[in-house]
């Protein structure tokens, strides 16, 4: 089983993933918390890519890809898999695809979180409180928001026309929400 979760930044995308790696023991792969990792690692690849995550831009669809297939490979003999964060471009949905297919597996449910942009912003401010996160600031969040609507959403019309994709209010309470996505996952 292979779940995309969809959402802008804040959605509520990792509170949920971390849901069902708790209650399906699926893994969670968030490219977010990869390239956090790499970062505070202090690796060449960190270093690259500090500067564009607090900026709030898109790290290249190459590294990112290829943080995927390394954790897929790693992961092989997992109940699914959940992706966070990914993908987040065109091409890296079109790879997604073909590092599945090599698994003779497939993207099976895209759910897409719906938040409005307001709630997304106290939310942010809240983490950025509670966290302190450094690319939780307003200006760096209204990049990745930009981002999210000029190359991430137009991933959204593709896995509609495939059947795959459900939208789900995310504004609701976060057990209400899991229900949700527990419906469509099944039993
Ligand atoms: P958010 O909370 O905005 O959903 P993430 O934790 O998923 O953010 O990602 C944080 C940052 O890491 C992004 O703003 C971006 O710079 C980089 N990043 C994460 N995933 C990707 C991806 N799939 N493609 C390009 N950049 C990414």
């Amino acid at each position: 089983m292979n779940l995309i979760l969809f959402g802008p930044p804040a959605a509520g995308k990792g509170t949920q993933a971390k849901k069902l790696v708790a209650e399906r023991g699926f893994v969670q792969l968030s490219t977010g918390d990869m390239l956090r990792a790499a970062r505070s690692s202090g690796s060449e690849l960190g270093l690259k890519v500090s500067s564009i995550m607090d900026s709030g831009g898109l790290v290249s669809d190459e590294i990112v890809i290829e943080l995927i297939k390394e954790q897929l490979e790693l992961n092989s003999g997992a109940a699914g898999f959940i992706f966070d964060g990914f993908p987040r471009t065109v091409p890296q949905a079109e790879a997604l695809d073909k590092l599945l297919e090599t698994l003779n597996s497939k993207v099976d449910h895209v759910i897409r979180l719906k938040v409005d942009d307001e709630a997304l912003m106290q939310r942010i401010v809240k983490r950025f409180e509670e966290e302190g996160r450094t690319d939780d600031n307003p200006e760096s969040f209204r990049k990745r928001l930009d981002a999210y609507n000029a190359q991430t959403a137009p991933l959204l019309p593709i896995y509609a026309e495939q059947g795959k994709l459900t939208e789900v209010d995310g504004m609701q309470q976060i057990d209400v929400v899991a229900r949700e996505i527990d419906k469509v996952l099944g039993a």
